[in-house]
C-alpha cells in the first residue's frame, strides 16, 4: 500500500525533498521507501531516498561478498539525521524549571508545585508537550486527576519570547521533612510542521528546608535509584 498523502506531505516537509542517504536535493526524483514491507504505511517506517538509493535499499544482495547491506535501524537513524537537520531551526531554546519561587518574592507551599517555560529566541512558534511525573520515596505517585496540563494531554502553546508559568498539586503525603520527592521531567517539542523533538529527561529534587529544588541532570528512574542507594549507605552508616 502506498503511503497516505497526509503522511507522505509531512515527510516530504521534514527532508525538504532531500534524499536521506545521499542528503542529494531531489526536486520531483523522490520516493518514499518503506523500510520494513510489512511495517505498515506509517511515519515511522518511511524513508524518502532518490531514485538511486531507493534502488540499492531496495535490491541490494546480502550474499554478495562485497559491500554492507543497510539495516533498518540504521536507515531510520540516517532519516533522522536528515529531518534533524532540516527542521533544527524550527525550534527554539526553552528554558524551563520546576520551582516554588513566584516573581513576587514569596514562595508556593506543597502540595502546590510550580513550573514555568519560556520560549527564547526567534524560531517559529512551538507546541510543548509537558509531562512531570512526581516520584515519594522512590514511588510514582501522580495524582490521577492532576492538570492535564501537566500529564501531557494538552499542549502548551508557545509564541516566541513567551513565558508562561503555572502549578500543580501533588500527593499531600510529601508534604513532611525526610521524605524524598522528586518530579521528572520531560518535554516534546513539536515544531511547526509537526515533527517531534524530545528534549532529554530531567529531575527536579525537593530540598524542604529551603523549599525549592535543585535540578539533577539524569532521568527519574535512574535519579530515584541513587537516591535509595544513598539512603541505605545512610542508614547503615547511621546503625554502624
Ligand atoms: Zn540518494
Amino acid at each position: 500500500m502506498p503511503f497516505p498523502a497526509s503522511v507522505r506531505d509531512k515527510l516530504l516537509l521534514w527532508c525538504d525533498r532531500h534524499c536521506c542517504l545521499c542528503k542529494k536535493a531531489c526536486d520531483v526524483f523522490i520516493e518514499v521507501h518503506h523500510i520494513d514491507p510489512a511495517g505498515g504505511d506509517n511515519e515511522e517506517n518511511a524513508i524518502p531516498l532518490c531514485f538511486d538509493c531507493h534502488g540499492k535499499v531496495s535490491h541490494y544482495d546480502p550474499r554478495q561478498p562485497i559491500g554492507t547491506k543497510f539495516r533498518s535501524d540504521e536507515l531510520k537513524k540516517r532519516r533522522d539525521q536528515v529531518y534533524e537537520q532540516f527542521t533544527a531551526h524550527l525550534v527554539p531554546a526553552l528554558k524551563f524549571e520546576v520551582t516554588q519561587r513566584l516573581a513576587n518574592g514569596h514562595q508556593r507551599t506543597l502540595p502546590d508545585v510550580g513550573f514555568s517555560i519560556v520560549h527564547l529566541g526567534d524560531a517559529p512558534p512551538v507546541r510543548a508537550v509537558v509531562t512531570l511525573d512526581a516520584f515519594i520515596d522512590g514511588k510514582l505517585m501522580n495524582i490521577p486527576k492532576t492538570d492535564t496540563l501537566y500529564r501531557g494531554a494538552i499542549p502548551w502553546n508557545l509564541n516566541p519570547k513567551q513565558g508562561v508559568s503555572g502549578h500543580f498539586q501533588i500527593s499531600p503525603a510529601s508534604c513532611q521533612e525526610g521524605i524524598d520527592l522528586r518530579v521528572g521531567v520531560q518535554i516534546e517539542v513539536h515544531d511547526c510542521y509537526d515533527r517531534v523533538h524530545s528534549l532529554l529527561p530531567v529531575t527536579y529534587v525537593h530540598n524542604y528546608r529551603a523549599n525549592d529544588w535543585w535540578l539533577d541532570p539524569i532521568g527519574p528512574s535512574e535519579s530515584t535509584k541513587r537516591a535509595e542507594i544513598w539512603r541505605s549507605e545512610r542508614n547503615r552508616l547511621s546503625a554502624s
